[in-house]
């Protein structure tokens, strides 16, 4: 049997940021998780405070050279609607920033976040969670190879279906949207110029992300069977596709890459913390891939959880450092979910007054400075 002040499961990023950062923190830290071959094309748009997270759990500089950094976000009404909202553009130097972020491919991301723990001396157990017990004085955890480990607090980092969130007895409100994300790569001929541009239509956003050089990814948001339709169409086809969807931004497109299709779905923890279990990333919050939102909350909870952690080294899974955890992270969680929900929400409707509201929106952000600053500031959540 071995002992830790805290053990992690899940190695998906947010995992491993959490066991870093723990370990920094000052408390022994185990990360237990499968090791898996690392097949994920798709990037994440990593913002503001994240990049700050990364820098602090020493990884930034690695995957700084196959990022591309983000110093304008676009938004560009592609719907054919009455109503339209304007085309507004925010600036990173808006507010006195270089960049928003950085756009980082997910696999080089999991890699340095693993050679980073490795190096600051989590203790990595290969294996998964078969049996989670909670008990008055420490979680208890049987690995499916049969080992026991033992942690005052554990961070259930295990991803959307989490075993260690139901061992906490937390419950979750989950929902879908009559969509898909379709996900792929691109090369194209025309400059980005480090600009994020998001279309707006009536079943989704279709976004163009920087990636270094010459190239972006797309995230395509369709009804599921317009995505499987795409999914179907050769590279060809589905350049050519793209290259009318985005109005020919980016010149000629060509595929690079293999397609991921992701259903939208969306779950909210009714809490984050309860008997010595923190939830952490996935665990805790799923978002659509529509304004960026789901790893950077989750590199939060990471810095939140590390936090909570100094705060009660004693006794990081006590009652207090609970409740301290769950205080922190209510307020950010709850506004990005009902945000991104609303966004996504107002796109599909076709009830006249919300598309009118969300123009008005957009329309006021562009012409009050003030408004737009105070969004974009609060979009990087600098408040950390
Ligand atoms: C198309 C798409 C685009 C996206 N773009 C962005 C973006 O631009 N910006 C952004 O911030 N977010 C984005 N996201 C969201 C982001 O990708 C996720 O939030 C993030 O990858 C989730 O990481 P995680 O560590 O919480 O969970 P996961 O990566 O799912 O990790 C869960 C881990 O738990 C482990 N596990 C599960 N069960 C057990 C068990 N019983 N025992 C041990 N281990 C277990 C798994 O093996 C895995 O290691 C996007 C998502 C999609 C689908």
């Amino acid at each position: 049997m071995s002992s830790f002040d805290v053990l992690v499961i899940g190695a998906g990023p947010a995992g491993l940021a959490a066991a870093i950062l723990a370990q920094q923190a000052g408390a022994t830290t185990a990360l237990l998780a499968p090791r898996l071959e690392a097949r994920d094309r798709r990037t994440v748009a990593m913002l503001g405070v994240s990049v700050d997270i990364l820098k602090q759990a020493g990884i930034f500089a690695a995957v700084e050279g196959v990022s591309a950094p983000m110093r304008t976000m676009r938004l560009v009404d592609s719907t054919r609607r009455l109503i339209r909202a304007p085309l507004v553009e925010f600036h990173a130097s808006e507010i006195g920033r270089e960049v928003f972020g950085y756009n980082i491919p997910h696999a080089a991301l999991v890699s340095a976040l693993e050679q980073a723990a490795t190096a600051i001396g989590v203790e990595r157990i290969d294996g998964v969670a078969a049996s989670i017990e909670p008990d008055l004085d420490a979680v208890t955890v049987v690995t499916g190879a049969g080992d026991t480990i033992t942690a005052r607090l554990l961070g259930a980092a295990d991803g959307r279906r989490s075993p260690g969130r139901e061992a906490a007895g937390i419950g979750v409100r989950s929902w879908s949207y009559p969509q898909s994300a379709l996900v792929v790569n691109t090369a194209h001929a025309l400059p980005h110029d480090d600009v994020s541009t998001e279309f707006h239509t009536e079943t989704g956003p279709f976004t163009l992300v920087p990636l270094p050089g010459l190239h972006s990814a797309v995230v395509c948001v369709e009804r599921p069977a317009e995505a499987e339709r795409l999914m179907g169409l050769s590279d060809d086809a589905l350049a050519a596709e793209f290259e009318r969807r985005s109005h020919f931004l980016l010149g000629a497109i060509r595929i690079d890459g293999p397609r991921q299709v992701f259903p939208l779905t969306g779950l909210a923890a009714r809490k984050f913390a309860a008997r010595r279990i923190a939830l952490i990333g996935e665990a805790a919050h799923v978002f659509p891939p529509i304004g960026a939102q789901g790893l950077n909350l989750g590199l939060r909870d990471a810095a939140v959880f590390a936090n909570v952690i100094a705060g009660h080294l004693a006794d990081p899974g006590s009652a207090a450092a609970l409740s301290a955890y769950d205080r922190g992270r209510t307020g950010d969680v709850f506004t990005r979910t009902a945000g991104v929900d609303a966004l996504n929400r107002t796109l599909l409707t076709s009830f006249l007054p919300v598309q009118a509201a969300r123009g008005i929106g957009l329309f006021a952000m562009d012409r009050l400075p003030a408004l737009k600053r105070a969004a974009m500031r609060r979009a990087l959540a600098p408040h950390l």
